[in-house]
């Protein structure tokens, strides 16, 4: 605090506002909570709008949608995560036609959302894709979670 109303002093005298100051320190320290929390890469201006996440299928599409809205062109890179668990559509088409547990992992931090159907697997799945479309956060932790990445993936671009 000392150190930094030394800085705002200076930064007066200079005929910076105080308030200039604040916003500098608040993007300062939102950065590493960004780090933390999102796969969605970080980008420099000078990159583009683009943000590198997990293909899963026709989802990712419908995700995409969400993210161009807001300027984001989506770059799928190789799964590391979901698909290694719930294995590509493409590869096992079977599975997702089923009913039963299924889970979901974060592709960011250690969180695994488990959930349970007796309706096929890529039906409930969609839904859980609509409830982030839709921003129906309360539905379900993971799409409170997801919400979450995506807010605050915009927050600290824009
Ligand atoms: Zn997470």
């Amino acid at each position: 605090m000392k150190k930094l109303n030394t800085i705002k002093q200076i930064a007066n005298i200079n005929g910076f506002s105080s308030s200039r100051i604040d916003n500098l320190v608040a993007s300062y320290t939102r950065e590493p909570k960004f780090k933390k929390i999102t796969t969605l890469k970080k980008i420099t201006k000078e990159e583009g709008k683009f943000s590198k996440f997990t293909y899963i299928g026709k989802s990712s599409s419908k995700i995409s949608s969400i993210l161009k809205k807001y300027g984001i062109k989506c770059v799928y890179g190789n799964s590391r995560n979901i698909k290694d668990k719930l294995g590509g559509p493409k590869d096992k088409p079977d599975k997702f036609k089923v009913s039963g547990i299924y889970s979901i992992q974060c592709s960011d931090c250690p969180l695994k959302y488990i959930g349970q159907t007796r309706r096929p697997i890529e039906k409930r799945f969609k839904e859980h894709v609509n409830n982030v479309k839709n921003n129906e956060h309360w539905k379900t932790h993971l799409a409170r979670h997801t919400i979450e990445i995506i807010l605050d993936y915009i927050r600290f671009n824009w």
